[in-house]
């Protein structure tokens, strides 16, 4: 018998080869293959009489051979079986190229399964290179549903079926089962060895959804006692207490009403680093909607109880400006703030280094400088990131670890529907900002054609001569990148503005490729209104404050997700100024027609997040994981949210009763657990 972890060379049929191709998609021992789920499946299940066959059908037939088959030779090299099939309905030719050794395997007069597509010509009916199997033999392509796997160059629907099927049953009776057997019964979940039959050999749809349901189950079951558990033990970590001071006395010296959401963020934090426990704490909110302001007040409270806050920006540029806007929110009151990017001059340096040591300062804003070695605090107490995907979870602990287990805070612009944020969060607390500060004025938005280009032109040109600044996005960054589909190339196009259309304006262009610095060189010239336009790919799309932009221009506008193009058109309407924002697509499909809509018409962050998820669903919507849960083999965390609900209820009721997981039936949860741990270490922990 073989063991889950052998690989998967030993499996017959698998050698050198084809484990490398396989390799490429995950699967390099026994578990991985049998985990490697299907695709789809096509429902093969159904005979079609061959009277009944229409011209383009794809259908499975039941028939004999009736004569047998003759092979010839029509040009060099190419050979042609042919043979003619019978059922009580009528008659069927098929034809295989290329294949001599059929001639040998079909035997007239016995009965076989076809599956092919049909074609019809006057009453002749006939089928080329169909599959087939022996009506009375084992089947696993024909007269069923059939798996559709993911494939790779090497690899056949095929060759990975009959692996599926030899490595299945090679490992009966050691299917991974993670589920306490009190669980699956409550929730009337079938037998592994079940499951994993049907999800790949489903006896029928019935039975498909059985084995789907188990696996989805067990999949969310296993995630939601991973999270809990971290929950459950961040929960004891002791944190330094910040006793609340007069809150009231802070809103009433801001140059602007907080919003009630502004508020409730801001009494969340404060409680928890009240709390005796050390404060995880997301907040989430669309651009615009002012959680700088929440950073600010719970660093206020830190610097009333005489201790230092740490706020780490992704880029220098954000750092530069979130350290001018946290002066300008901190100015009534006597708090030190310093500055910390790597590019300061050394001596200014090393002066910083030294206030931040003695705890002059209360709060420092920087780069990635700030986890450098050299940065020691004096009583480091709250530790906030901006922008959280573009921090590993390492750096984020790297800071951390400068103090005695300091308060945390995570500041995210990417509005997650509220089902997904317990899931993707579920080690943080999270306070949302749903309510913008009032008289915010939208940013009208058009999506547009090709005719309309030169209209375009004159209004950016407009928008320049009131003053207005304007950026313009690619999808690509230089003609040298693959590019079929002849997209807009940000130096190419940059290039062209500044030479054909708008020779006489000052044009900027900034993408991935360049070196750090030099991306911050062209951004702050472009802050500072040396730049009239900037000619940019994604990389804008981080909350970079620009107010005198007024109008974003985004090429191919197809290519990005709904998400993607709201934190893109965030990049204006920061200001006083009426703002614009330009949709270029060509672009005719249906979904991509209505995806550009929804930005026509709705400017609710939340919403726009919920309409990607309908139409584009989880996987595109997260790009490349950039939420870092572990890969889901086959739960989809935004359509299966019935059974998440249920695995969360189940695994909470299992925690309370086994916070340990010490019973016996709960092991293999624990040991799976562990491995989940052990290989997104970074990330759970
Ligand atoms: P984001 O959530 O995108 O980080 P910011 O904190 O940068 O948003 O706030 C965006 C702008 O809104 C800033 O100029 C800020 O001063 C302003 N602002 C924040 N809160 C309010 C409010 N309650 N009323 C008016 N303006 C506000
Ligand atoms: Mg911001």
């Amino acid at each position: 018998m073989a063991k889950l972890n052998d690989d998967i060379r030993y499996l017959k049929g698998i050698g050198e080869q084809r484990a490398n191709s396989l390799a490429k998609l995950g699967i390099t021992n026994l578990r991985e293959l049998i985990s490697y789920f299907p695709r789809t499946y096509e429902d093969r299940s159904h005979y079609v009489p061959i009277a009944a066959l229409s011209d383009g059908d794809t259908a499975c037939v039941r028939a004999m051979v009736a004569n047998e088959p003759t092979l010839s030779r029509v040009r060099r090299g190419m050979e042609l079986v042919k043979l003619r099939a019978v059922d009580e309905s009528g008659t069927m030719d098929i034809t295989y190229f290329n294949q001599s050794y059929i001639k040998q395997q079909l035997k007239a007069g016995e009965s076989y399964i076809f599956y092919g597509r049909v074609s019809v010509e006057g009453n002749r009916r006939s089928m080329v290179n169909p599959v087939f199997e022996l009506e009375n033999g084992e089947r696993s392509v024909t007269g069923r549903i059939v798996p559709v796997y993911r494939l790779t160059a090497g690899i056949s629907q095929k060759l990975l079926i009959g692996a599926m099927r030899r490595g299945l049953d090679e490992c009966a009776n050691q299917l991974p089962d993670s589920l306490p057997e009190s669980v699956a019964e409550r929730q009337k979940l079938c037998k592994t060895s079940y499951a994993y039959e049907n999800i790949h050999f489903p006896a029928d749809l019935g039975a498909l959804e059985l084995a789907r349901r188990r696996l989805i189950f067990e999949e969310l079951f296993v995630l939601s006692c991973a999270l809990s558990r971290i929950k459950l033990s961040r929960v004891k970590k002791s944190g330094i207490i910040v006793s609340t001071p007069r809150l009231e006395e802070f809103f009433s010296a801001l140059p602007f009403i907080a919003t009630g959401a502004q508020q409730r963020a801001i009494a969340d934090a404060a409680r928890d680093m009240a709390s005796g426990c050390a404060m995880n704490r997301l907040v989430q909110g669309d651009v615009g909607s002012g959680k700088t302001l929440v950073a600010a007040a719970c660093i206020w409270c830190a610097h009333e109880g005489g201790l230092q806050s740490a706020f780490m920006a992704p880029t220098e540029i954000l750092a530069n400006q979130h350290y001018d806007t946290l002066s300008r929110l901190l100015a009534p009151y006597d708090i030190k703030v310093a500055k910390l990017t790597g590019s300061m001059p050394a001596k200014q340096k090393r002066e910083t280094l030294e206030l931040i040591k003695s705890g002059e300062v209360s709060l420092v804003v920087g780069t990635h400088a700030l986890i450098g070695d050299a940065v020691e605090f004096d009583k480091l107490a709250l530790v906030i990131t901006d922008e959280q995907h573009r921090f590993g979870v390492n750096q984020r602990a790297a800071l951390i670890s400068k103090g005695h287990d300091p308060h945390t805070l995570v500041m995210s612009a990417t509005p997650i529907p509220r089902t997904l944020a317990l899931m993707l969060y579920g080690d943080l607390d999270v306070s949302v900002i749903d309510e913008l500060p009032p008289g915010r004025q939208k940013v009208d938005t058009f999506a547009v054609g090709e005719e309309m280009r030169q209209r375009i032109y004159k209004f950016m040109r407009k928008q320049v001569e009131q003053g207005r600044q304007v950026f313009v996005v690619c999808p690509v960054i230089d003609e040298n990148e693959e590019n079929p589909q002849n997209l807009k190339s940000a130096k190419e196009y940059a290039k062209e503005l500044a030479t054909i259309e708008f020779p006489d304006l000052k044009i900027g262009c900034v993408h991935g490729k360049l070196k750090a610095s030099e991306k911050d060189k062209v951004m702050q010239s472009f802050v500072d209104g040396e730049l009239d336009i900037l000619v940019a790919t994604t990389v804008i799309e981080v909350g970079v404050d620009v107010p005198n932009a007024s109008l974003v221009v985004v090429e191919n506008a197809e290519r990005y997700g709904l998400s993607q193009l709201h934190q893109l058109r965030g990049r204006v309407g920061r200001g006083a100024h009426k703002s614009y924002c330009v949709l270029f697509s060509e672009a005719q499909n249906d979904e991509a027609k209505a995806r550009l809509k929804v930005m026509e018409q709705t400017s609710d962050g939340f919403k726009i997040s919920e309409e990607d998820l309908k139409l584009r669903g989880p996987g595109d919507f997260f790009g490349s994981r950039q939420h870092g849960l572990p890969e889901m083999h086959i739960a989809d965390l935004c359509t299966d949210v019935r059974i998440l609900q249920e695995a969360q209820a189940a695994a909470q009721e299992l925690l309370q009763r086994d916070p340990e997981l010490r019973a016996e039936e709960n092991q293999r949860l624990k040991a799976r657990i562990d491995e989940l741990f052990a290989a997104n270490a970074a990330t759970l922990n």
